[in-house]
């Protein structure tokens, strides 16, 4: 059975054509300002809100003397008998879909707690800012919680986007809840305790989405893998006491049952408890969303469909528990992938990779792709190199690894690209099998040129999102903890005009 944890649901976002001090029943009102040659000015739907709420609004904003950048709030309690509570006056910088997505998530943080904010905040911006807004909005309003008295906060329960019209704006703001959901999944997923999470919870997960978006999905277990030859994942899962899996969901796009194939491939390991070679505790508190990139890969799959895509899209999780058990895979043993090419573990802690390589060498093998993708929190050298807020990534064409970073940028997701150098091949070697799992540094670099080997000749991609999968702290649309990075990076390029644009070069 799938058990889903105790869930708080995102916001609920209406469009309504009222200016928003003649909506009724609204607890908080939020309007845009900027800052324009060091003064603030109020933006759109102001005109009218100081008289019908008896306040200067002008001079309140004046008088904090605030700078104007995107997601900056300044909060003006006010007493109206119509039940109003609460102005936030919200910067909105240059007017850019990263400001607005910034001043969104700012509303959510300021408006926990309450029942309904109206906002014009994105009122006066293009498609992109609407759908940003709403993105923030959603995802800044981020909630898990296992509490038995319920949780901490509550993100507010009603969004009424004022000044916008159902018919010209329902689009942008549909566009903005796929987004936004897909962010909300896979930052849920990955913040599900493994006592709960195992690869046949995960699996039970992806079925169910399957069927609520008309996805086709197919769950092995261990036996079938074993047989398959999956030598990978029976590996690094076999110490455990819940057994891995391969989990497969297919997308086709209405007529596209001959459309290039990208295959997405997502790290699954439930719980990495680094196996015989173990973490040190404080390495291993955080290991939960070490499925992040499998959570990512399903968020995107299941967002295909609303968001609209053009081609076949393929995912592939594997998913595994990396346990420390009587028959974990011991440093020194030898693994065999999908394919026959072989792997001497010497560090049962770089278990992602041998996951990965299987899923890989399958979809190059038979599933034909055009392009190839994989995303996972690999290496904590990412983290050191790029901190907490910036993904990493790998590609094998400069066309792809083009596309990527603008769909990232546009994103929020940033992606920042390293060299696939051939000169660090040689860390791979080993006395016994065709490379080491355990190359040592650069750790980041020789963990993408091992998995290059199961990519072929292939258009391919390798997101190491171990920076950015854990926020340090709340900040703009990320809440503190597992983050769920790269699915709106990856829906963005997906279902942008041309995704294979350049990519065979
Ligand atoms: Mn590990
Ligand atoms: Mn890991």
């Amino acid at each position: 059975m799938a058990v889903l944890p105790a869930q708080v649901a995102p916001p609920a976002f209406a469009l309504s054509s009222l200016r928003p001090h003649d909506l009724t029943g609204i607890e908080a009102l939020a309007l845009p300002f900027t800052v324009v040659d060091g003064k603030p000015v109020l933006g759109a739907g102001t005109a009218g809100v100081d008289t019908a709420l008896g306040l200067d609004l002008a001079a309140l904003l004046d008088s904090r003397r605030p700078t104007g950048k995107g997601g900056e709030v300044v909060s003006v309690p006010v007493g109206t008998g119509t039940g109003l509570r609460l102005v936030l006056l919200v910067g909105l910088g240059a007017g850019t879909a990263t400001d607005h997505r910034r001043a969104g998530a700012a509303v959510a943080r300021a408006a926990f707690d309450h029942e309904s904010v109206a906002t014009t905040v994105p009122a006066e911006g293009d498609a992109q800012a609407l759908t940003a807004y709403v993105v923030g909005t959603m995802l800044g309003s981020f909630v898990f919680h296992w509490r038995s008295e319920g949780p901490e906060r509550r993100p507010v329960r009603r969004v009424v986007l004022a000044g916008l019209s159902a018919d010209d704006h329902a689009a942008a703001l549909e566009r903005g809840l796929a987004l936004g959901g897909a962010g909300w999944r896979s930052r849920m997923l990955a913040t599900v305790p493994s006592n709960l999470k195992s690869p046949q919870w995960l699996a039970e997960q992806a079925e169910q989405l399957a069927e609520e978006q008309g996805l086709a999905c197919e769950v092995w277990d261990e036996v079938t893998l074993a047989e398959r030859g999956f030598g990978g994942v029976i590996g690094v899962g076999q110490g455990s006491a819940t057994p891995p899996r391969l989990i497969r969901l297919d997308y086709t796009p209405p007529g596209g049952r001959k459309a290039p194939r990208v295959v997405l491939v997502g790290k699954g390991i439930t719980f990495d408890s680094g196996g015989l070679s173990i973490k040190p505790a404080e390495g291993m508190a955080t290991m939960k969303r070490d499925m992040t990139g499998g959570a990512v890969v399903m968020a995107v799959m299941g967002a295909l469909g609303t968001l609209g895509c053009g081609l076949r899209v393929t995912g592939l999780i594997p998913t595994a528990e990396n346990a420390v058990g009587g028959s974990s895979l011991r440093p020194g043993d030898v693994v065999t992938h999908y394919g026959g090419r072989t792997s001497e573990v010497l560090n049962t802690d770089a278990e992602g990779r041998l996951v990965l390589a299987d899923a890989m060498a399958y979809a190059v093998d038979r599933l034909d792709p055009a392009v190839l993708v994989d995303v996972a929190t690999l290496t904590g050298a990412m983290k050191v190199a790029l901190g907490q807020w910036v993904g990493g990534y790998f590609a094998n064409r400069d066309g792809l690894a083009e596309v990527l970073a603008d769909a990232a940028a546009a994103a929020g997701e940033p992606l920042w690209r390293l060299p696939l150098e051939p000169d660090y091949e040689d860390t791979l070697s080993s006395q016994v099998a065709d490379a080491n799992n355990s190359p040592g540094g650069p750790g980041a670099i020789t963990a993408a040129l091992f998995l290059q080997h199961f990519a072929g000749e292939v258009p391919w991609a390798h997101l190491d999102i171990a920076s950015a999968g854990d926020a340090p702290a709340e900040s703009f649309e990320w809440t503190k903890g597992p983050t769920g990075f790269g699915s709106r990076a990856l829906l963005t390029w997906l279902t942008g005009s041309d995704p294979l644009a350049g990519i065979a070069d």
